[in-house]
């Protein structure tokens, strides 16, 4: 065996054995082990490398096996049709491969018929519940069965009965001796809710997703607790004898899929009502953007969209494989969870002296943005996760929240790997880490930490307060490193021989920095305060801090003689006035101010200043979410203006949301907001507001 085919092997088998325990652990006993995503994920990357090698594929692959197990609590079914699953698509480009293989598929078989060219597609939703074979003999319902292994299934008819929106008999005149129906079962998110609190209360596990309970619920022993969780089905597929004659039924035997589902709807089916007939790609396209967004609003799950062709003629035309049919794909939503292999941990040491551990790891696709680093917070988030080098992680990312490690795939650990361990020093200055009680925080408390200052000035020129753009990471590294920066106000007394010592550096841009440097000194008053890097003190609270106080000799007094005015401002509290005071206490500060002044920082409001205090307060207090893309504001821009006229923006919805100001493309915010009666309002009456 040559190393590559080697290094598959091992990698196949390790697949193999992690994702049969998978199956199991998810369709027997309905509690998986991993998250969707992540099953997927390294169920492709088995079957990538079966591609390569096919010597490779074995028989207890998961490949060469359709989902499902039949359980033994029930009678097994043949199945009269085979109930296969999907092909899926994880994006656009791999929903545009798959028609132009079937273009190219139906060309070849087809020279003769016009219509075939570009055929007509159905979108629908890819409901995530449980596929439900149902066999209706002379209109009447006698055989229902779970989808099992595609050819057996379990007899579930008795509980199936339950379900209210699956008729018993057909509305079908003259029905033919036996139709077959297919559908998805699934648990309503309500009920799935209510049921895991009613597990939580009463200490069962927890059904990890309304998927799984449905399946836990469709496996029940007993009908009555079946019926009791009020379980709900959509009919998607039908099947009718070939022969069916017809002459004397109230409805026409369908030719396409868009016509089965209203046969469906009328002989008594609830057909998911979203599905959409479609002339070519790029309007499945739109409405796979369209449910993107949409999904959450709904009160069931669904993971994706399924494309069909639409007419009979072209489907039977394609085919399909031991798996799945040809004439289909599901397209599934961007994962917000995905396995990737740690690569390093760095210990940041920030402007206050806190460590936080980062992850390192290699880049993935992460809810549609790619992604290779993710806070680790804390060493007591970092003993929880027991990581070890070269670990394989688990990493989500949900919409705009910033990523997170959530656990380790322990079954990929090589056994001699090393735990990952929070230093005892500092990686900066080598000095004793001191552990703070009440907080989970791990500090170097070395005034003189160089990582300290680099962090400060990082956060000084950062955009929210000096916006000083030449000067990056690197370049403010090269000035510590090398001794020409101490503090903040060395920045200001930089001389351009020192510049052109570093890297990088000609003439041009080391006297354009000296410039940008020089400039920044008419900043606003609150962006100077927030620049300090005061404990606590964001961009929001800088801006309430600097109305409040006019200059930092006021705020300097304030916080030694009458320190309650601080605590007493909205939003601020006895964290952040300790947190002031304890900053005017600290020599080094008093001298930083000095120096400020000396330089030529007014460190107080100016009159000429475009940010008046006085006549911007028509959001007093008022709490902003925002969502979205905005027509012709930023971000940063929708936030200065609420933050100018006396506003707050935060991060995450809750009672206390006064406003959701949303946009284009709005993601889970949204749909939380109309949960929680938030107020929701556009671009154009947010103008308004202001
Ligand atoms: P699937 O969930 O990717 O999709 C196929 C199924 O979609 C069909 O069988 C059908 O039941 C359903 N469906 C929903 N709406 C439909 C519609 N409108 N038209 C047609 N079909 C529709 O495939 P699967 O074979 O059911 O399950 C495999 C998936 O299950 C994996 O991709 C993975 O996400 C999950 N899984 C997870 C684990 C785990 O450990 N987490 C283990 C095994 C499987």
């Amino acid at each position: 065996m040559n190393s590559n085919l080697n290094q598959h092997y091992e990698r196949a088998k390790e697949l193999r054995a992690l994702l049969n325990k998978a199956n199991y652990s998810y369709y027997v006993l309905d509690a998986p082990e991993i998250e969707d995503p992540v099953y997927d994920q390294l169920y492709r990357e088995l079957i990538e490398i079966e591609n390569i090698h096919p010597s490779l594929i074995t028989d207890d692959s998961p490949s060469q096996r359709l989902g499902g197990i039949a359980s033994k609590g029930f009678k097994n079914v043949e199945h009269n049709i085979p109930l296969l699953s999907l092909d899926n698509a994880f994006n656009v480009k791999e929903l545009e491969a798959w028609y132009a293989r079937i273009s190219k598929l139906i060309s070849s078989e087809n020279k003769t018929v016009k219509q075939f060219d570009n055929p007509e597609l159905i979108c629908e939703l890819k409901i995530d519940g449980n596929a439900i074979s149902l066999r209706y003999e002379n209109g009447i319902l006698t055989k229902a069965a779970t989808r099992g292994d595609g050819k057996t299934g379990e007899d579930i008819t008795t509980n199936i009965r339950t379900i209210s929106t699956i008729p018993l008999r057909l509305l079908l005149k003259n029905p033919p001796s036996w139709i077959e129906i297919r559908g998805e079962a699934f648990m309503p998110n309500n009920i799935f809710k209510k049921l895991n609190i009613e597990r939580k209360n009463t200490d069962q596990p927890l059904f990890a997703n309304p998927r799984n309970s449905c399946a836990g619920t469709l496996r029940q022993l007993d009908p009555k607790i079946v019926a009791s969780r009020k379980l709900d089905f959509f009919a998607y597929s039908l099947y009718l004898p070939e022969n069916w004659e017809q002459n004397n039924s109230n409805y026409k035997k369908p030719s396409s899929q868009s016509e089965s589902l209203e046969f469906l709807k009328n002989i008594g089916f609830k057909v998911n009502p979203t599905y959409e007939t479609k002339k070519n790609l790029q309007q499945a396209n739109s409405y796979y953007r369209y449910w993107e967004i949409e999904k959450d609003s709904l009160a069931y799950a669904t993971d994706g969209i399924v494309v069909k062709i639409d007419k009979f003629e072209i489907q039977n035309l394609l085919g399909a494989t031991n798996k799945a049919p040809r004439w289909a794909i599901a397209v599934k939503y961007p994962a917000e969870e995905k396995a990737t292999k740690l690569r390093k941990i760095i210990f940041q040491v920030g402007r206050s002296g806190a460590v936080t551990p980062v992850a390192e790891f290699e880049s993935i696709e992460l809810a549609g943005t790619s992604v290779n680093r993710a806070t680790l917070h804390n060493s007591k988030r970092l003993s929880s996760l027991d990581l070890h080098y070269e670990d394989t992680i688990i990493v989500r990312k949900a919409g705009e929240i910033i990523p997170e490690v959530i656990r380790v795939i322990k079954e990929f650990r090589t056994v001699d790997s090393q735990l990952v361990e929070f230093p005892q020093n500092c990686p900066a200055c080598n000095s004793k880490l001191i552990q703070e009680a009440s907080e989970a925080i791990t500090k170097c408390i070395n005034p003189e930490c160089t990582a300290k200052l680099k962090g400060l000035l990082r956060h000084w020129v950062s955009k929210a307060s000096m916006n000083i753009d030449g000067l990056g990471e690197k370049i403010i590294n090269q000035l510590v490193n090398e001794g020409y920066v101490k503090s903040i106000a060395d920045l200001y007394k930089l001389e351009i021989d020192s510049l052109l010592e570093l890297e990088r550096f000609g003439e041009k841009s080391a006297n354009n920095l000296l410039i940008e440097i020089n400039e920044s000194k008419n900043k606003n008053w609150h962006k100077q305060l927030y620049g300090l890097g005061i404990p606590h003190i964001g961009e929001a609270n800088a801006k309430s801090l600097s109305k409040n106080f006019h200059s930092i000799e006021e705020l300097n007094i304030i916080a030694k003689k009458a320190p309650e005015n601080i605590s007493n401002i909205y939003g601020f509290g006895n964290e952040m006035k300790d947190a002031i005071i304890q900053w005017f206490d600290d020599s080094s500060n008093q001298n930083l101010i000095r120096e400020l002044k000396a330089i030529g920082f007014s460190l107080k409001d100016s009159l000429d200043s475009n940010y008046n205090s006085n006549q911007l307060n028509v959001l007093d207090g008022k709490v902003f979410v925002l969502t979205g893309t905005l027509d012709s504001l930023t971000r940063d821009e929708a936030k200065e203006l609420i933050e100018n006229a006396g506003g707050k923006v935060s991060s995450s919805i809750s009672k206390k949301t006064d406003f959701l100001l949303s946009g284009e493309k709005a993601g889970s915010k949204l749909k939380k907001a109309k949960e929680l009666g938030v107020k929701i309002i556009n671009e154009n009456e947010f103008r308004l507001l202001l």
